[in-house]
């Protein structure tokens, strides 16, 4: 965790093919069977032995408005903010264009490792061709086909070389990591300070290896705790006009660092498809998470208006509903406690581990009672199971076919594990596997 890789170049050089090739394998190692829905532009890649995020940067920035130039400018600055080290895609087909020379003119200016990636050689002949892109003023160029996979074991090999040794994050003891995220304004500031005062009573700092991200011991209410800062990457919006996007980007590195997401929510705004946005990167980096609906003080309140906010919140999140909702005012300080207490229970949820014998004597005759249906005749049996050594509540369940257990089943099986035991406010992993 920790370094990150990130893809430029102009659009239809092979960005997204490449990125895809590079997560793929990586989430298939870690998923199992289980196909899982990433963001499609920020995933998780590993190469001899070292683990790296990967931004398809221009997935980020593909907006029918932005003419090329604008597009690629911000692609650049992503990379400048958050990559170590930066691909600069180019298309041997196509040659050089005169896009290929503006970026390549950005990225003069920027003082990180960029690799020229020449995309799209497919056989020997390109082989050739792909030597034209030397006339861009690099001493190397990387051929490869990200459609095929050639070439990539060699910019890999180079990648991870470039990238900085990985430390074991240096949070000494097992406290829990809490980060508070949302959109701008939805009142993350001020509910810091509300909760740790002016004085920030700080214990100890440290800083994460090698970003800027910064966990902050706190000792407060009779509760030790790291806040995941982001201060530090406040620093980095410089491109105004896009506040909503830089503010999405800081909270996929804030995420990453967090064990819990204290997800605040402007009451005033209602929910929005950012926040949506920020919850299910909570959810799908198996975070826990509490959802905090702030400014609660500034709400005519019908006898309904809670219950609404709640019910929409639990539709978009569907089929995870098992999340704390809590309606604050950071503010008037309304429940800002019962929130930070609320973080810490989902903490322990997070960290629940239930014993085999209790797990199977629990699960096996709610299965045996509703086993999953038969397909073509062939009976599904699950034999046994049990959680996995993850840092968040994962399960594997041992059957015979296990590709025979569809969805709504593995739904029943999530539910009745959060039925017998305190999972809220945390995803819960499934994984089926053949015994
Ligand atoms: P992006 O806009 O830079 O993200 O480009 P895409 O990844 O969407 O790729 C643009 C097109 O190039 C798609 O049709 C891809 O299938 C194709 N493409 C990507 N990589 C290769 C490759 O290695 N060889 C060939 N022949 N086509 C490729
Ligand atoms: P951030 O961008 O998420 O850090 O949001 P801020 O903490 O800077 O808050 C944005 C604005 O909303 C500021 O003017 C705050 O004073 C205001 N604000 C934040 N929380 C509340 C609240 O609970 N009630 C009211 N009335 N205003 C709030």
């Amino acid at each position: 965790m920790g370094n990150i890789v990130a893809i430029v170049g102009r659009p239809n050089v092979g960005k997204s093919t490449l990125f895809n090739r590079l997560t793929e394998s990586r989430a298939a190692i870690v998923d199992g069977e289980e196909g899982v829905t990433r963001d499609r532009h920020y995933g998780t890649s590993e190469w001899n032995g070292k683990t790296f995020s990967v931004i398809d940067t221009g997935g980020y920035v593909t907006n029918s408005e932005d003419v090329f130039e604008e597009a690629i400018r911000k692609q650049a600055a992503i990379a400048m903010d958050e990559a170590d080290v930066i691909l600069f895609m180019v298309d041997v087909q196509n040659g050089i264009t005169d896009l290929d020379q503006s970026v390549a003119n950005i990225l003069r200016r920027i003082n990180k490792p960029v690799l020229l990636v020449v995309n799209k050689v497919d056989n020997n002949d390109l082989n050739l061709d792909a030597t034209e892109f030397y006339g861009l003023g690099y001493e190397k160029l990387y051929s490869i086909s990200s459609n095929s996979g050639s070439g990539t074991g060699d910019l890999l090999d180079e990648v991870t070389n470039l990238l900085p040794e990985q430390k074991e994050e240096e949070t000494e003891e097992e406290l829990p990591r809490f980060a508070v995220v949302g959109r701008p304004n939805a009142g993350k500031s001020l509910l810091v300070n509300t909760l740790l005062g002016e004085d920030r009573n700080i214990v100890t700092d440290i800083s994460g290896t090698t970003r800027d991200a910064i966990y902050t011991r706190y000792n407060k209410f009779d509760r030790d705790f790291y806040l995941v800062d982001t201060a530090g990457l406040r620093k980095k919006a410089k491109v105004r006009e896009d506040l909503e996007f830089y503010s999405v980007m800081r909270s996929v590195r804030v995420i990453e660092y967090a064990d819990v997401c204290l997800v605040m929510i402007d009451a005033t705004k209602g929910i929005e498809s950012q926040d949506v946005n920020i919850l299910h990167l909570a959810v799908r980096n198996n975070k826990g998470v509490v959802v905090l609906i702030n400014k609660w003080d500034l709400i005519e309140k019908q006898t309904d208006t809670a219950k609404k906010m709640e019910t929409e919140i639990k539709n978009r999140l569907s089929p995870f509903e098992d999340v704390p909702i809590i309606f604050i005012s950071a503010l008037t300080k309304q429940r800002i406690f019962k929130a930070l207490e609320t973080a810490t229970k989902v903490y322990e949820n997070r960290n629940r581990k239930i014993k085999t014998s209790q797990l199977n004597d629990y699960l096996l005759p709610l299965i045996e009672r509703t086993p999953p249906p038969s397909i073509k005749g062939k009976y599904i049996k699950i034999k046994y199971v049990a959680q996995l050594p993850t840092p968040y509540p994962a399960f594997a369940f041992y059957c015979n076919l296990p590709q025979y257990v569809k969805e709504p089943y593995r739904r029943f099986l999530v539910n009745q594990l959060r039925k017998g035991f305190n999972f809220t406010g945390v995803p819960i992993k499934i994984f089926i596997r053949k015994k």
